[in-house]
């Protein structure tokens, strides 16, 4: 069972697996919106998040219920949006991307296959980068074909709403080609605070 505190759940290494949680749900899209990345963004919001951080910006899609079954309709709906010249990319954020893999991997592979990366891909997830180096196998796939990762929990004592793309000062924009590469951390080069 996960360590509970008066933060939000810290789960063991690979404690939480997609395959037992994820029920493929979608909480929202968002196309063309500018607030979940830079540039103009397609935005998936995906259901289902156990880290129950207290002052969650989406309390309704820590549900895995919540919202409808992703659909081919709507994977293929993305990525027309994403073929628009003005979109930058594609951002995952809900709910725990990390625990709906099933559907996360499928439109990242997707992505990668019809654009390359002449489009961006950035996920929000509330593991730390050290949490997700060391679970599961579907876990490091998705980290692979990421090029931003938002990382860690939201911690109340820690909010700050002056800070870019996140919501307290622990959460970290990480360049993931480049931490991969030099097997650390590397901020996102364009961090102005
Ligand atoms: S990790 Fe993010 S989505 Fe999950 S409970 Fe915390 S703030 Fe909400």
């Amino acid at each position: 069972m996960p360590q509970r505190t008066h933060g939000p759940n810290n789960p063991t290494p690979q404690e939480w697996l997609a395959e037992d949680l994820s029920l493929q749900y979608i909480a929202d899209y968002k196309a063309f919106n500018f607030v979940d990345g830079e540039g103009v963004r397609c935005s998936l919001y995906v259901s289902g998040c156990p880290f129950h951080c207290p002052g969650c910006y989406n309390v309704a899609a820590q549900n895995f219920h919540y919202g409808k079954p992703y659909t081919q309709e709507l994977e293929d709906q993305i990525i027309a949006d994403l073929s628009q010249d003005y979109v930058q990319g594609l951002t995952l954020l809900g709910g725990e991307p990390f625990l709906n893999t099933q559907v996360c991997l499928k439109i990242c592979k997707r992505v990668r296959r019809e654009f390359g990366h002449t489009k961006d891909i950035w996920s929000w997830s509330g593991y730390t980068w050290d949490e997700l180096l060391k679970d599961s196998d579907d876990k490091l796939e998705m980290l692979s074909l990421l090029d931003i990762l938002v990382d860690g929990r939201f911690l109340e004592e820690q909010k700050d709403l002056t800070l870019q793309f996140r919501g307290s000062a622990n959460q970290r924009i990480i360049d993931v080609p480049k931490s991969l590469k030099a097997h650390q951390v590397v901020i996102w080069d364009k961090l102005v605070r």
